[in-house]
């Protein structure tokens, strides 16, 4: 368990109602965003993470872009390094939730620790 994972985007209240259950998911499974997330970043570029709706455990996928148009200038704005976007979506795909959430580790430091695993695997 972590209390690590802090909403940081004062405007990312919600307006399209909030399934509460489903931030307790994320704050559990919030290592496995941030790697998804910063994985889905250095492949795709800007975008958010797409969380389907009750499911547990979450199903992740990086969605790159906005996964809707009117919260597009979260995706303009999170800081990929330290945040990521998280969408929840129905079975349609449409966003009934999103908010750009930071913790840790950071999506940059999951990567670190993935990348000195393999330069570690290479060298050896
Ligand atoms: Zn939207």
């Amino acid at each position: 368990m972590t209390d690590n994972v802090t909403n940081e985007t004062p405007n990312s209240t919600t307006t399209e109602g909030t399934p509460e259950p489903m931030m307790d998911l994320f704050l559990t499974h919030w290592p496995r965003i941030a790697a998804t997330a910063w994985e889905g970043f250095t492949t795709g570029g800007r975008g958010a993470i797409t969380v389907v709706s009750g499911s547990v455990p979450p199903e992740l996928s990086y969605h790159v872009g906005a996964p809707c148009k009117c919260h597009e200038e979260l995706i303009g704005s999170y800081d990929p390094e330290r945040e990521a976007v998280v969408a929840v979506v129905d079975d349609e795909q449409d966003v009934v939730w999103i908010a750009t959430l930071g913790g840790w580790p950071t999506p940059a430091e999951t990567s670190e620790t993935t990348t000195a695993d393999l330069i570690g695997a290479t060298l050896q």
